[in-house]
């Protein structure tokens, strides 16, 4: 490794490389060929910069488990060549990506960036350059040899925050990420100032990378009225393995004697269902109002205040490693890399 900081942008797409299609005037991915001599800015870093670019390019609304394994490898293959990566990717599914990338990434010791664009960068008042920018200079940076954030995040908009805790909360604003039950990991003004407190600690130990996904699960998202033939097609879909259950505000839902005893079929079937909150903070508290007593009478976990992108992407990957659905019951209750607030 050279005693320059050495980063590698890793291009997948989304808006921030997208071009205007000239007959139908929507947004489309584009190949760059050369990411760096499109912003020439880059070459001001005293840097090694390399990129790799994922061909095709894509919307990240077609991001999939395959193509977070194929993230993954390339950040695997060069890991010990490069002191940071930063990965360009659509903001739709931004926050999906990085949490299946806390959990494939195991032992990162390297910063592992996410970042992205509301306009593209060939457009004028494009929100990419700035974002790019500071995302290198996020992932080059170290203090006595070790790097500043040696996580998975996403930086969008002056903030940067961990990955896993991450949600889109709006489609047009620059701002479009937040990270509700956990403070940011750094801001960037005249400085970049860390919150060194709040960012994950380097263990130093070999990476890791654990690709398996089992994508049989889905969120069942409540609302009043809902039916219960809905509820029972749902549960009962072929091959199901585990339901996230969105619920009302601390982790409530419909107390009526139907659907909890939907529920505790499908737990007696060996099913998992974790209950997740609607609302964009906070946490589950089951137990606290009626509604929610017998949903934890019956075996529903908490996901207490973790987001439903990240209780996606733990499912998929605690199901896709663990035999035991005991086990994967209990490490649903740990946070495995920063992912939920324990205590
Ligand atoms: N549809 C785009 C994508 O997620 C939106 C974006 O990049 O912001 O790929």
């Amino acid at each position: 490794m050279s005693s320059k900081p050495s980063i590698l942008i890793i291009y997948t797409g989304g808006t921030i490389g997208m071009i205007i299609d000239q007959q139908s005037g929507a947004l489309k991915p584009y190949n760059f060929d050369n990411l760096i001599d499109y912003i020439p800015t880059l070459k001001l870093y005293n840097y090694e910069i390399d990129s790799y670019s994922f061909e095709p390019s894509m919307d990240s609304s077609n991001m999939n488990p395959e193509m977070w394994s194929k993230i993954a490898d390339v950040i695997e293959t060069n890991y010990e060549k490069y002191d940071g990566f930063v990965v360009l990717h659509g903001s739709d599914t931004m926050a999906f990506t990085a949490s299946a990338l806390s959990f494939m990434l195991q032992n990162l010791n390297k910063p592992v960036i996410l970042t992205g664009s509301q306009l593209p960068l060939g457009m004028v008042r494009t929100d990419g350059r700035e974002n790019l920018l500071t995302s290198v200079e996020i992932a080059a940076a170290k203090e006595d040899e070790t790097p500043v954030v040696p996580e998975v995040c996403v930086y969008f908009e002056s903030e940067l925050f961990r990955g896993n805790r991450t949600h889109k909360f709006n489609a047009q604003n620059f701002q479009a990420f937040g990270s509700p039950n956990y403070p940011a990991l750094a801001h960037a003004g005249v400085y970049i100032d860390y919150n060194r407190n709040a960012i994950h600690k380097p263990n130093f130990k070999k990476l890791k990378v654990i690709r398996n996904m089992n994508c049989n699960i889905t969120v069942l998202k409540l609302f009043p009225g809902i039916t219960e033939n809905t509820v029972q097609s749902i549960l009962n879909a072929d091959g199901l393995k585990a339901v996230i259950l969105e619920t009302f505000g601390s982790g409530n839902a419909p107390n009526y004697p139907w659907f909890i005893d939907q529920l505790k079929k499908a737990i007696d079937k060996n099913k998992i269902i974790l209950n997740v909150t609607q609302c964009q903070s906070g946490m589950v508290e089951m137990g606290k109002y009626e509604t929610s007593v017998q949903l934890k009478n019956i075996g529903v976990i908490s996901g207490r205040d973790i987001t439903s992108e990240a209780a996606v992407t733990k499912l998929m990957h605690l199901l896709g490693n663990l035999e035991d659905p005991e086990e994967v019951r209990k490490q649903l209750q740990n946070s495995i890399v920063g992912e939920m607030t324990v205590n």
